[in-house]
């Protein structure tokens, strides 16, 4: 049931967002571009967010006052991740209306939650347990076994939290180093592929969708996304079908990504869901009509949701904090390729792990978009000057 559909909020209006990252400032362009105004809240001083905002609020999302006073300066309010605090949330929507919901963070933001959402739903998940002590440990290694993933059930993404364990021993260990009580414990899944649906729903329960998009992921952290995924379409067309199953039984309003495995034997496992813009859909600037971003700014403000048409096959390539380490990548180079979209994303420090920008490119053939990133990515390590 799409719940009732509120009055539009047009250009002029402010959109309050919590959390101050890349999504943040690629939402911020995309509203910007259409007349909105937009205000960030998070503790972080210089923010790839705050540095494109109208106004920044710089507080931890502990501060509830501070949450107040900043709703009270928009319209209506989202967030760009989701490990911000459901408190904080709340808080803003005792002032001004959150989209997606309170109770969509809360599910999605505690991996537990979510799985037990899904599989209560008949949605299709790896086999898995909450471990809260080592008698759950050893009760799931046994009805489970390994290998195993045991991941902590709050504040995880791009692979925090998360231990791969082949065996009792490794899986013990790994419950020590977790330090916390609240664990999931899930059933390795020897994937074929990893896949991602992005898709936005509005309130009055139109969903629009980017496809199936292929994910490669590396240390746990996306690495490539290709559009559209190379599966058979029937695979495809299921994984979207599930997306939007899972944001109808969510009662969304806003952008969503559902991440899932296609498994060896053509199964679809859904993995993670993100209620917000997603990295795998940072392609769909370029490649659609409407980005992931406008959409979202779409349907948080209740306007019609925009064509998700494909201008072609297109790929995206993250430059992680690595590409730094002898020196300043070659950024003449990269822009001396005419076909290639560089983002960069305002981060002053280039740390291992970190997602510092990303490239993409459109094309009418799949391999040629593929080829095109990966080549620029490997020409962009080429250190020009050393750092100081
Ligand atoms: P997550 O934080 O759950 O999205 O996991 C990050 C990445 O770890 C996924 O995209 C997969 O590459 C890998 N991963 C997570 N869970 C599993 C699993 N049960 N089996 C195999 N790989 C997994």
């Amino acid at each position: 049931m799409a719940r009732t559909p509120f009055p539009p909020l047009l250009p002029g209006s402010t959109i309050g967002m919590l959390g101050s990252g890349q999504l943040g400032r690629m939402f911020a362009f995309a509203a910007h571009r259409l007349g909105y105004h937009v205000h960030t809240f998070s503790p972080d001083a210089d923010s790839p967010m705050g540095q494109v905002s109208d106004a920044r609020y710089i507080h931890p999302y502990s501060d509830l006052d501070a949450v107040r006073k900043f709703a009270r300066t928009v319209d209506v309010i989202t967030y760009e991740f989701e490990n911000v605090s459901a408190e904080a949330l709340a808080a803003a929507g005792e002032v001004v209306p959150v989209r997606p919901s309170v109770n969509i963070l809360r599910t999605t933001q505690h991996r537990l939650l979510e799985k037990s959402f899904l599989a209560d739903k008949g949605f299709p998940v790896a086999p898995f347990l909450a471990i809260r002590n080592e008698a759950d440990l050893k009760r799931a290694v046994a009805e489970l076994g390994t290998p195993a993933v045991l991941k902590s059930a709050r504040s995880g993404y791009d692979g925090k939290g998360q231990w791969r364990v082949e065996s009792a021993v490794e899986a013990h260990a790994a419950f020590h180093e977790a330090k916390t009580d609240e664990l999931i414990y899930e059933t390795f899944v020897d994937f074929a592929m990893e896949l991602s649906v992005v898709l936005c729903r509005d309130s009055h329960g139109n969903c629009a969708d980017w496809g199936a998009i292929e994910n490669v992921h590396t240390n746990h952290i996306l690495d490539i996304s290709i559009s559209p995924a190379r599966v058979p379409s029937e695979a495809a067309a299921a994984a979207v079908e599930l997306a939007k199953q899972i944001a109808q039984q969510l009662d969304l309003v806003g952008t969503m990504c559902v991440e899932l495995f296609l498994t060896r034997d053509g199964k679809l496992l859904v993995n993670e869901l993100a209620p917000r813009p997603h990295n795998s859909g940072h392609l769909t600037i370029e490649a659609s009509v409407t980005s992931q971003y406008e959409q979202q700014l779409r349907a948080i403000c209740g306007l019609p949701l925009g064509s998700t048409r494909m201008l072609g096959a297109a790929a995206m390539v993250n430059l992680m904090g690595e590409l730094w380490s002898e020196g300043e990548p070659d950024w003449a180079g990269v822009c001396a390729r005419p076909e290639l979209k560089l983002h960069l994303y305002g981060k002053k420090e280039a740390r291992p792990g970190r997602k510092m920008g990303h490239l993409a490119a459109v094309d009418s053939d799949i391999e040629s978009a593929i080829k095109m990133v990966m080549d620029a990515r490997s020409a962009l390590a080429r250190v020009t000057e050393p750092r100081p």
